[in-house]
């Protein structure tokens, strides 16, 4: 995985500011933060996607990104809230093709912007779309 540069950050063979590592994750500022603070959990291993992640590494990343969230508010950075993201496939935004979560401070004025066509949806339909997840789930 030697194209990967978060395989290359967990290795430690690219520069990075480290903000926490342990057995499963290491946790980095972006270097083109949305706001500062902005950090990515990144886990050890070399998983693309959320189908490719087990529990196991799903766990590591919410414990540290519970951690980082609070650590976030306490470090004297501008943090009167925090948002979480994770971009799973291309279409949902992931640029780079190793699972990783976004931990990003925020506060009025910040300038981030996320955007939707959000619609109401009827019941009805909301039941049907639930019932094709269902099926899927099982
Ligand atoms: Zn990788």
């Amino acid at each position: 995985m030697g194209s990967c540069v978060f395989c290359e950050i967990v290795a430690g063979r690219t520069e990075a500011s480290v903000v926490h590592e342990d057995d499963g994750v290491v946790a980095v500022l972006d270097h083109k933060p949305a706001t500062v603070g902005h950090v990515l959990v990144i886990p050890r291993v070399h998983v693309a996607g959320l189908a490719d992640a087990d529990d196991a590494v799903g766990t590591a990343i919410w414990r540290t990104a519970r951690r980082v969230a609070g650590a976030l508010r306490a470090s004297g950075l501008r943090c009167d809230g925090v948002r979480l993201s994770l971009a799973d496939g291309e279409a949902a935004g992931q640029d780079v093709f190793h699972l990783h979560l976004h931990v990003v401070p925020r506060f009025p004025g910040d300038g981030v912007v996320v955007t939707a066509d959000w619609k109401k949806r009827s019941r009805e339909l909301l039941d049907q779309d639930a019932a094709l997840i269902r099926e899927a789930l099982t």
